[in-house]
This record gives structure tokens, C-alpha cells and sequence, in this order.
């Protein structure tokens, strides 16, 4: 309720975004902390598009594997605020931004974690679209939660090819560019294997796989490395099981690129799970 609201104070900015800011927030009278991601009235319509598409789809999730939900507050003067779970260690872009590097078996960890939230996400008829570091949230245990639904898509009988240029373009799949070379049996689903895959070579490597370290990305670079390039590999000093799990990831044909189920099946993801007990 508006209430409710005004029952949280605001510590401190967590991030900015297209349009709107997340706060971390404490409730006044439980003194539990949350993250509220504010989108004001007067944004754009994409902006507002993306808030209604985040809330339809928050409000039908439920896994310990995508962000939790507490609330969704709507004001008369057109404010949209959503209140989730806070996670304490920020996304694994700022894990990586402040210089962590990644051991393999923390890499299967969120292999694991993230391939557990794809599988929800997909069994439920979500297609993510913008998986990448940013919007992997992480916390003191080493959870691994997929946020930010603004430009998901919950898949009904037909694709609407118009309307799939959406994403961050580095971590576009080369069948959302091109559909007739890299797109057979095309469902939407395989894009978010390829940004899965990329994430994770990103973390093992500490920069974006397509561009060597430093350099800033420039749209018709990338597209073009994407499109027409090789998939990038993994450094040769990597392990055969996580070679192999990236490449299965990074196959440019969408139809050739293993399944959330089969990449659960992976024996890279079963070291996760092994160091899990
Ligand atoms: P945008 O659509 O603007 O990218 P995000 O939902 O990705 O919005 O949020 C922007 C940033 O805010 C994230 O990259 C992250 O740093 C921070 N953030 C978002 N949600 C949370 C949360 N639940 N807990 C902690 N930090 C968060
Ligand atoms: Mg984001």
C-alpha cells in the first residue's frame, strides 16, 4: 500500500539504470533492508514500458534463483517503485569491476545458479534477453540471482521476429541480428544460453571475450566480430570441462547450442554442484 512507502527510508543509490534508480532502503519499523527500484511518472514511454514488463513478470516468480519480489507500489502521480530483496555484494560486474577474479569451481557455482534460474524462467515461458554480469545479482553467500526483466519476454504461440531488438547488443546472440543465417527452428530461448556463456568466459577472462582488454566496444565492431567472427574460446590454460561448456554455449547457430536441461547435465556444472556440500 502508499503506506508502506513512506514506511522506508532510503540509505543510499545502488545503481542507475534507463530510467529509473535502484536504493537500497531500510523499513522504518522492521529494520529489514531491501533494494526499491523507483521508475518517476514522467519517464518515457520505453522506460515505462520496461517497468510494466519487470512487474508482470516479478509478480509471477517464485525460485530462489531470479530476484524476490516484496512489493509493487504504484502513485497516483504515475511513480512505479519495486521492492526486492536486497543482495548485499552488489552484481558480479562490480565483482569484477573491483578486480575479483574467478577460480573455476566459483565459475560452476554460478553456472549452476544461473542455468537453475534459466531453467525456471524457461519452463515458466520467460525468455530473459539481457543476461549479463549487470544483471546478475550476488550476496555474502555467493547466491547467484537473475534480475532485471525490462526487456523480457513471456513467449505465447508466436514470435513476433519486430520487436526482438532488444538487449544489450554486446551480449546478443547472432541469431537476434540474423535470423535466416543463425537462426533455424528459432525460439528465442538458445539467446539467453549465448549471453550465459559469454558471461561466464567474461568473468573467467576479466574482459569482454569479443574485444581485446580496454577497449571500448563500438556497435558495428561488435556486430560485425559477432556475426561474421569465430565464437571466442577459452584461454588454452582453461579446463576441458569448461572449454567445452562455453563452446556449448557459444555455437553461432541458435538449433546446434545445448538446453538449459542439457547444459545442467554438463559435466563443467556437476563440479558446482560437487563443491556445493
Ligand atoms: P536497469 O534496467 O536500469 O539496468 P537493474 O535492475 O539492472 O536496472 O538495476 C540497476 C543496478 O542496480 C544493478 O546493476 C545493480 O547494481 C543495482 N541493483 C538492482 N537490483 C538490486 C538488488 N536487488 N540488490 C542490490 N543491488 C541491486
Ligand atoms: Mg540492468
Amino acid at each position: 500500500t502508499a503506506q508502506e512507502i513512506d514506511r522506508l527510508e532510503k540509505l543510499q543509490v545502488l545503481g542507475h539504470g534507463n530510467g529509473g534508480t535502484v536504493y537500497k532502503v531500510r523499513h522504518k519499523t522492521t529494520q529489514a533492508i531491501y533494494a526499491l527500484k523507483v521508475v518517476h511518472g514522467d519517464s518515457d514511454a520505453t522506460v515505462r514500458r520496461q517497468i510494466f514488463r519487470e512487474m508482470d513478470i516479478l509478480r509471477r516468480t517464485d525460485s530462489p534463483f531470479v530476484v524476490r519480489c516484496h512489493g509493487i507500489f504504484e502513485k497516483p502521480a504515475g511513480d512505479i517503485a519495486i521492492l526486492m530483496e536486497y543482495m548485499d555484494s552488489g552484481t558480479l560486474d562490480t565483482l569484477l569491476k573491483n578486480n575479483a577474479t574467478f577460480s573455476e569451481p566459483t565459475l560452476a557455482k554460478i553456472a549452476l545458479q544461473v542455468l537453475n534460474g534459466l531453467n525456471y524462467l524457461h519452463a515458466h515461458k520467460i525468455v530473459h534477453r539481457d543476461i549479463k554480469p549487470s544483471n546478475l545479482l550476488v550476496n555474502q553467500k555467493m547466491e547467484v540471482k537473475i534480475s532485471d526483466f525490462g526487456v523480457s519476454k513471456i513467449m505465447c504461440r508466436t514470435l513476433d521476429p519486430c520487436n526482438s531488438y532488444v538487449g544489450t547488443c554486446a551480449y546478443m546472440s547472432p541469431e537476434r541480428f540474423d535470423p535466416d543465417t543463425y537462426g533455424v527452428n528459432y525460439n528465442g530461448y538458445a539467446g539467453d544460453i549465448w549471453s550465459l556463456g559469454l558471461t561466464l568466459l567474461e568473468l573467467y577472462m576479466g574482459h569482454f571475450p569479443f574485444l581485446p582488454a580496454g577497449q571500448r566496444p563500438d556497435w558495428a565492431t561488435l556486430m560485425c566480430a559477432i556475426c561474421f567472427g569465430e565464437p571466442p574460446s577459452s584461454p588454452e590454460e582453461a579446463s576441458e570441462e569448461f572449454r567445452s561448456f562455453v563452446e556449448c554455449c557459444l555455437q553461432k547457430e541458435s538449433s546446434k547450442r545445448w538446453t538449459v536441461s542439457e547444459l545442467l547435465l554438463h559435466p563443467f556444472v556437476s563440479m558446482g554442484r560437487r563443491s556445493e556440500e
